[in-house]
């Protein structure tokens, strides 16, 4: 069945988000900070180790996010910077170099280390770029030393991952210009997706694909004018614009989530590449078909159910678009902290016309809409989820979208199924009231 791919390549769409107003917000915001990405990211790149120069208060959040015991030897720590004046800077430095020798001595396997910048004071008065230079020069070549920020005030949870990317473009070599053309994907995906897309890809006939980040951090793609770029992430700006920089070209789609969204994604790689339509029918109907069957089983569940999305993840116009145009759900308000429009437009060319899209947060203002549009269901942050519960709004974890596996066909199912268990569970409750 190729229905979609019919569709995208022969119906003009409107223009990115005709129909459909903006509310900027600049209020207060209820997000967790970029530090929170290292959870997903340390688990991707098993080479590399993640080390937060931070306080006591980031050592707690890394700690109690990624849930790991410290005897399981994860990677990533915190190097606790006590309150200090700028007198006192030359001493963090040298306990900074200390904190890496130790490491070192007993993790020899790591082969890349990103010192991961916070914002306590004494951590902004510290140059984390000038130290990971420092570090790199004493450990080479055994070790490569990055530096990026996860600081909440810079930095919103998934930026902490396009921050880290950025930083891994920065050491990509410099694909040779007779290179042959190569796709790229950029993006942290859990390994049995990276698969997944690596199999279809190979169907489709394209063998060059790389993925950022790889498993192995050595392992980083040559980046060149014959690098097509597609994101597997809405929130990678800072890393397109890297990548577009360095040469290549970004391919412009909606993002893989669902069978449509999925589809789409893909087509534009088999467009870039010369892929035939029957060719790439070929390739992608079987997945195509499972993936259908497993949202058709959660659509009674979801179809003119009326959902409002606070902004935390940037994912939200990629998952409204999905419940909306795969399982008829109505996107009430769709917020997310940045709008991007040059990554999220093919997203928002699909969103039903008179959808309200809000870029920001002004947390008060936004429940005060959520409560008088009385929606079944709140996409929102950890710290919203309680007392919208107890107002009796059934709520969805988005942080929960950002750590399972719900991109490409075969977790289309799974991804309906996170927005389904809200509403069950508020049924049952409901009969066992009754
Ligand atoms: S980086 Fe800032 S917001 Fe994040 S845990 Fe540390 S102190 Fe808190």
């Amino acid at each position: 069945m190729n229905a979609p791919l019919a569709r995208s390549r022969t119906m003009p769409r409107a223009p990115a988000d005709a129909n459909i107003g903006v509310l900027r917000e600049r209020g207060q915001r209820e997000v967790f900070c970029g530090l929170t990405s290292i959870v997903w990211l340390h688990r991707k790149i098993q080479d590399a180790f993640f080390l937060v120069v931070g306080s006591r208060t980031c050592a707690h959040l890394i700690q109690s996010a990624a849930g790991v015991m410290i005897f399981a030897e994860p990677r990533f720590a915190t190097a606790i910077l006590e309150e200090r004046d700028l007198a006192g800077m030359a001493d963090a430095n040298s306990e900074l170099d200390r904190v890496v020798d130790d490491l070192l001595a007993r993790r020899p396997d790591i082969r890349t280390l990103f010192l991961v910048g916070s914002c306590p004071s004494e951590v902004i008065k510290l140059d984390l770029a000038r130290a990971a230079q420092r570090l790199s020069v004493r450990h080479q070549p055994q070790l490569r030393v990055l530096n990026y920020s996860g600081s909440g005030i810079e930095t919103t949870f998934t930026q902490g991952e396009d921050a880290c990317l950025a930083a891994l473009v920065r050491e990509c070599p410099v694909a040779a210009p007779d290179s042959p053309p190569s796709l790229l994907i950029a993006g942290a995906l859990p390994d049995i997706v990276e698969d997944q897309f690596c199999r279809l890809f190979s169907a489709m006939g394209l063998d060059r694909v790389s993925f950022l980040p790889g498993r192995r951090s050595t392992d980083l793609p040559a980046i060149g004018a014959q690098t097509k770029v597609l994101l597997a992430q809405p929130f990678l700006g800072e890393t397109a614009q890297m990548l577009v920089d360095r040469g290549a070209e970004r391919l412009s789609a909606p993002f893989p989530f669902g069978v449509e969204g999925t589809t789409a994604w893909l087509e534009s790689a088999a467009l870039a590449f010369g892929v035939s339509p029957a060719a790439f029918s070929q390739a992608v109907a079987p997945a195509q078909a499972r993936g259908r069957r497993a949202i058709l089983a959660q659509r009674t569940w979801l179809e003119g159910r009326r959902v409002f999305f606070f902004p935390d993840s940037q994912l939200e116009p990629s998952l409204a678009r999905f419940l909306h145009e795969e399982l008829g759900a109505v996107p009430v308000e769709v917020a997310t902290p940045y709008l991007n429009r040059d990554l999220v437009g093919p997203e928002l060319e699909r969103l039903p016309p008179g959808s309200r899209l809000v870029e920001g947060q002004d947390v008060d203002r936004q429940l005060d809409r959520c409560r008088a549009e009385r929606p079944d269901l709140a996409v929102c942050g950890l710290g919203l989820a309680n007392p919208l519960e107890a107002e009796g709004i059934a709520t969805k974890w988005s942080i929960e979208l950002i750590f399972s596996p719900i991109h490409g066909f075969d977790q289309a199912g799974d991804l309906a199924s996170l927005f389904v268990r809200p509403l069950l569970r508020r049924a049952r409750l409901k009969g066992l009231k009754a």
